[in-house]
């Protein structure tokens, strides 16, 4: 009954702010039908597809489907030729659409009750490179970045993943934004930019997931898993909300 009675008063809610404000979907403008459920609409959450399987087994990447029939292990060209520090990388799906809208919401618009749900969809999808871990250590900001956003959109993803927090990363250099960069600018760019906090020594010897919001070429990934490692941890995952699609299996133009 109480159920029912609650239903009925978010309805009414939603039918209210609907037509007083109608508030617009932030991916699509569409006018929300349920602003209460927050800032975007479900038909835009279900056009956020998961990457098209086969993955490579270390990066996430999509693999073409010739390459994973033969091989027990599915690695895509590039992890092959050189190794990535992180072991196994997962997203909830390629950068672009509802998902890159969303993001921005997120980060650039300060809707920080967009990482929840976020979260929520990087569980579920990447739920097999998130079992048997210790913690999920967020991808730092640089702190005058951080004071200028007001929050770390990492952060705010790993503290609904469901496992237990660890800050075991600070940023020691305020990286120029990576954007435009090319891949190798941009492992230039990053590599050295952080360092291990007093909290490394918990993980020390354990295996631990890295959280951020956008993977593009892998490098600050790459960059924080080093730091990590350089501090006993043995085993670094990844997993983030959306990753830029290569220009094909093993280019490493971006
Ligand atoms: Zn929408
Ligand atoms: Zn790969």
């Amino acid at each position: 009954m109480t159920r029912d009675l609650r239903l009925l008063a978010r309805t009414a809610a939603d039918a209210l702010l609907s037509v007083l404000l109608a508030p617009p979907c932030v991916a699509c403008s569409d006018v929300l039908d349920q602003p209460t459920r927050g800032p975007v609409c479900a038909s835009c959450w279900r056009s956020i597809r998961p990457l098209t399987p086969p993955l490579c087994d270390r990066c996430g990447d999509s693999l073409p489907t010739w390459r994973a029939i033969s091989t027990a292990l599915a690695c895509c060209a590039r992890c092959r030729r050189t190794a990535p520090a992180v072991d196994r990388a997962r997203s909830v799906g390629a950068y672009d659409g509802a998902l890159r809208a969303v993001i921005h919401a997120l980060k650039y618009d300060g809707r920080r009750t967009l990482a929840r749900p976020l979260a929520e969809m990087m569980r579920v999808r990447a739920a097999d490179v998130l079992a048997d871990v210790a913690c999920v250590v967020p991808v730092p900001l640089h702190p005058s970045r951080r004071r200028h956003r007001g929050f770390n959109q990492a952060s705010d993803l790993a503290r609904h993943i469901g496992l237990p927090v660890s800050h075991a990363l600070r940023r020691t250099r305020d990286t120029a934004t990576q954007t435009g960069l090319s891949a190798a600018r941009r492992h230039r760019n990053v590599g050295n930019a952080f360092a291990p906090t007093g909290a490394a020594r918990q993980v020390a010897g354990l295996t631990v997931v890295l959280i951020d919001d956008v993977s593009t070429t892998g490098a600050t990934l790459d960059a924080c898993a080093r730091a990590l490692k350089d501090a006993g941890v043995k085993e670094v995952r990844a997993v983030t909300a959306a990753r830029a699609l290569r220009l094909g299996a093993g280019s490493s133009l971006r």
